[in-house]
């Protein structure tokens, strides 16, 4: 009896490290390897213009997704879309780098709730510390914690922009060192604030300058696209929507329902982002484009539309698609208005990663854009952006 008794522990013992083994290491990174996909291909044939073009911009994109998975960015990695070295292969001068806070059980694009916490489950399977795994707000700090550490481990060679001088100063040392990328930390929604302004004089002092307002469902400060109610700005929206104009932070309405853009538009003159999308007149019957007329009413205020690579924001995901769309977006909207918002490492397939942005340099010049044009829409104009935006100290 004893002996069982003994045998029974060894093999509880061992189904423990097997499970643990499972849930915290294999389980994140094949949930991560599935989601965050690059369809397999041939590398792709560039000209030599497109290199020399491409190796000389200075990239910058709206939105990414890289913190929600349990990769140090600094290294490179065999899975997901982003990494420090990849975007330095990709001429990457400047990214936005999103945080994910809130995952809805049964995720689709018509109607969510905050009813189920996906959430927690990944949390906890990447590790993170306990004080995320209940709470919305934690989530974002420890996310902007980990671009913070990612800065202290890059010697220089990766800069958080707070504020212009900043990013000036970053975009100058670039000029000699072109491993030199900058990032900008943002919300995907504004849930984290819990319901309370102050939390955003927190979320400033950690950095954030972009606030995205809502991601998959509706939130305390209003409607989402993929909503239930998909309503406007609730009053507490718009003290918040007041209170990132008065700081010099910046709005993104990706997500956000359409009377939340209205009300937006309404609301304020500050310029704003729709960080990662598509335009519904080329990529249509689809919950995730808002319409064209709303897409003007961002361009003509100084707003920029920044065009993603998945399926349902381009309809058309190769390099050739993606291009056919920033033109077809800079002729609709006027070329200063639009941006690249990749939405990699954001759980979407697509058919490059990072590191092979040339491709779209190079399906530009095919396609007829001239140079000046092909570098304001890989770069310039979000660098314009956020060299007018950010706040002055
Ligand atoms: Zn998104």
């Amino acid at each position: 009896m004893k002996k069982f008794g003994k045998w029974a522990l060894r093999l509880l013992g061992l189904a423990l490290v097997v499970g643990g083994l499972y849930f915290f290491i294999i389980l994140p990174a094949s949930v991560d390897r599935k989601v965050n996909f690059v369809e397999p291909h041939e590398p792709y044939a560039v000209s030599e213009r497109a290199k020399t073009l491409h190796a000389d911009m200075r990239v910058a994109d709206l939105h990414a997704d890289t913190l929600l998975w349990r990769r140090n960015p600094v290294k490179r990695h065999r899975r997901g879309q982003t990494d420090f070295p990849r975007f330095r292969q990709g001429s990457v001068a400047l990214q936005v780098f999103s945080t994910v806070t809130f995952v809805p059980g049964g995720m689709n694009t018509a109607a969510n709730t905050m009813e189920k916490d996906r959430m927690v489950l990944l949390s906890l399977a990447q590790a993170w510390p306990p004080r995320t795994w209940n709470s919305i707000y934690e989530r974002a700090m420890y996310q902007a914690e980990r671009l913070h550490k990612a800065q202290a481990q890059a010697n220089g060679d990766f800069v958080i922009a707070r504020t212009k001088t900043d990013l000036r100063n970053a975009l100058k040392l670039r000029t000699i060192n072109r491993d030199i990328i900058v990032g900008v930390l943002a919300t995907e929604g504004a849930h984290p604030l819990e319901g309370k302004i102050e939390n955003l004089d927190r979320l400033y002092d950690a950095g954030f300058r972009m606030i995205g307002l809502q991601h998959f469902f509706d939130n305390k400060l209003g409607g989402s696209l993929h909503g239930v109610e998909k309503g406007g700005l609730t009053p507490f929206g718009r003290e918040v929507v007041k209170r990132i104009v008065e700081k010099d932070m910046m709005i993104d309405v990706a997500h956000s329902s359409l009377q939340v853009v209205e009300d937006v538009l309404a609301l304020t003159d500050a310029p704003m982002v729709v960080s990662h999308t598509g335009i519904l007149s080329l990529c249509e019957n689809n919950k995730r484009n808002i319409p064209d007329g709303l897409m003007q009413k961002i361009a003509d205020r100084g707003g920029l539309i920044g065009i993603g690579y998945w399926e349902m924001a381009v309809c058309d995901t190769t390099p050739d698609g993606i291009a056919k769309m920033l033109i077809y977006g800079a002729e609709k909207f006027g070329v200063g208005a639009i941006a690249l918002g990749s939405d990699f490492d954001g759980a979407v397939t697509t058919r490059l990663d990072t590191s092979e942005l040339v491709a779209i340099t190079d399906a530009l010049l095919r396609q007829g854009m001239s140079e000046p044009d092909i570098r304001k829409v890989m770069g310039e104009n979000q660098i314009a952006y956020f060299l007018k935006h950010l706040p002055d100290e």
